[in-house]
């Protein structure tokens, strides 16, 4: 069963639930899949086995065979590529490039481009007692995670195991490509004007990929809110409660798993894991 975590917006406790529900689970996969800012593993503290470079083929272009028709440049919507034929000279802007192929498909001259592997970002796997731990981590400068969430998803993980995956945050293409596979997302969110417009923008993609869905609210302060309201108008059930507390924020800040840091929460995450799997 894979089941994501995720919120609208970075900062939210996705990172602490779904280590959390990691933690609860044991014998389960823990896959972080926010691959800008990867920061499961500081409360896993997995030993890690191996580390793969992920790559991703861009244009390598030969001067001396090159015509400088310019087409390839012509057919790139990233302008990643740059002819300058008084010069003779190509350039091309690696940051840019989303390795499409579009140049390489159009070039008509034989020889002038070749595609070239370059490293996009690393996966680093290993494992903390019963858990599996899956990373991606994309290098800085890269326009776009997905393809590295996307290979992950298709090459590392085992859809028969029970998977928690950290999402990448916000609303974007990064999320979409870690929700699509899911069998029930967690939306993880706080009780303020903020966390609930982002909540707003998150269910309308869960709604979009058609997801089996639950909430939990992080930072409660008691009482109902506006996320109590929303919930009830969009049949979108809180799974649960963590309250706001300067302990837990200080044991987070440090690296300390919410197990440590509120005792008596297990029963209640086992409580909600429970009720997940009878969706399914
Ligand atoms: S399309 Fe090929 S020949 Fe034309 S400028 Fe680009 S690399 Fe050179
Ligand atoms: S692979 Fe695509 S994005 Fe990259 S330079 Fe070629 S056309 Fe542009």
């Amino acid at each position: 069963m894979y089941i994501a975590v995720a919120s609208g917006k970075g900062g939210t406790g996705k990172t602490l639930v779904s280590t959390t529900l990691a933690l609860c689970a044991g014998d389960c996969s823990y896959v972080d899949l926010d691959v800008e800012e990867p920061n499961g593993f500081i409360f896993l503290q997995p030993e890690i086995e191996k580390e793969i470079r992920f790559t991703l083929p861009i244009p390598e272009i030969d001067e001396a065979v090159c015509t400088f028709c310019e087409k390839c440049a012509a057919a790139c919507a990233y302008n990643a590529l740059a002819i300058i034929p008084p010069l003779k000279k190509a350039m091309l802007f690696p940051d840019l490039c989303h390795s499409c192929g579009a140049c390489a498909y159009v070039c008509p001259t034989p020889g002038a481009l070749k595609e070239v592997d370059k490293e996009i970002g690393r996966i680093r796997i290993g494992r903390k007692g019963k858990i599996k731990f899956i990373e991606g981590r994309l290098n800085v400068g890269r326009p776009s995670g997905v393809p590295l969430i996307g290979g992950i998803i298709n090459d590392y993980l085992n859809m028969d195991d029970l998977l928690f995956v950290d999402a990448s945050p916000g609303t974007s293409c990064p999320v979409v490509e870690s929700l699509k596979k899911s069998d029930y997302v967690i939306l993880v969110t706080e009780p303020t004007p903020f966390g609930l417009n982002d909540l707003k923008l998150t269910v309308e993609i869960v709604k979009e990929l058609g997801k089996k869905t639950g909430i939990i609210v992080n930072k409660d302060m008691g009482g109902r809110s506006g996320i109590d309201d929303f919930s009830e108008e969009v049949h979108i059930p809180i799974l649960l409660k963590i309250p706001y507390s300067l302990d837990i924020q200080k044991a987070y800040s440090r690296g300390i798993p919410l197990l440590e840091s509120l005792p008596g929460i297990k029963e209640k995450f086992t409580a909600l894991l429970n009720r997940v799997f009878e969706k399914k």
